[in-house]
């Protein structure tokens, strides 16, 4: 390339481009939003959301025998109802960060209520279970992955707390 050409390079560069109209919004149909919605679910090539190849690798971690001391089966075995047995441990509902994450799952029988004591009774209940050092070391590998805001909520602060007061 030569100088002029450099020149003039340079100075077409500096000719502004035409501005492209603005065109009026097109509205989306109701239809076409649900539609785009659906399709921003599902992300992999097989149709699996993330949410459930997580499922379905988690599965593969699953022993089949609910971890809670129980002593009962899982649903590791069962097609339909496998992803029952696999508990979060932070919430995905309050921390998106790690609803993916390997770590962040129990294994709890579905039928006979051990995932709902898991979820819905105090947490204080965890340090009785069989698995809380499980729990307890889960916790170190994933709170630094959180957020400040995920850190801020009271799950976090009361998950905390129990992890400082009752080590090994
Ligand atoms: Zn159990």
């Amino acid at each position: 390339m030569d100088k002029d050409d450099a020149m003039d390079r340079m100075r077409l560069a500096r000719i502004p481009k035409p501005k492209p109209e603005k065109r009026p919004m097109r509205q989306m149909s109701e239809k076409t939003k649900a539609k785009k919605e659906e399709e921003k679910k599902l992300l992999s090539s097989d149709g699996d959301t993330l949410m459930e190849q997580w499922y379905k690798a988690r599965r593969k971690n699953l022993t089949g025998t609910c971890q809670c001391g129980c002593g009962e089966s899982s649903q590791k075995k069962d097609d339909m109802y496998f992803r029952h047995s696999i508990a979060h441990i932070f919430p995905k509902r309050l921390f998106p960060s790690v609803m993916y994450h390997p770590l962040n799952f129990v294994e709890r029988r579905f039928w006979g209520g051990c995932h709902s004591v898991m979820d819905d009774t105090s947490m204080d209940r965890w340090v009785g279970m069989a698995d809380w050092l499980d729990i307890r070391e889960k916790f170190f590998v994933l709170a630094p992955l959180l957020t400040d805001e995920e850190r801020a909520t009271n799950f976090y602060t009361r998950l905390e707390k129990l992890v400082y007061a009752n080590a090994a």
